[in-house]
């Protein structure tokens, strides 16, 4: 099965994954997709499916400034579908122990319940 792309699932996507805004409010169309993992690895980033949170501009800018952990915990409530820790991480921190990777899921988990 191949991959959605990025502009299908952001066409889908149709609302902030933080505030709620949505695209059917004015103003339209002003939500963008955020890779959670960015640096030198957003090429591979752009075409994981597990990597995107969609967000308005405003959460977008807040967002950037959050651990990754907080940010894959939107992902986790908002796309459970795309959602995969593994494939993130894999992206993120691909030498990433086992250890590691539970820890991370652990914390994603509890802020989860938080938000
Ligand atoms: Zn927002």
């Amino acid at each position: 099965m191949s991959k959605i792309t990025r502009t299908v699932w952001g066409r889908q996507m149709a609302f902030c994954f933080r505030c709620g805004y949505s695209t059917f409010q004015w103003p339209t169309d002003r939500l963008e997709t955020h890779e959670i993992c960015g640096g030198v690895n957003r090429q591979k980033a752009l075409k994981e499916p597990a990597c995107w949170i969609r967000l308005c501009p405003d959460c977008h800018r807040e967002v950037q400034g959050w651990s990754k952990e907080k940010q894959y915990a939107l992902k986790m409530k908002f796309d459970e579908e795309c959602a995969n820790v593994d494939a993130f991480l894999a992206i993120w921190r691909p030498k990433a122990t086992a250890q590691f990777r539970a820890e991370f899921a652990a914390v994603v988990g509890a802020i989860k319940e938080k938000i």
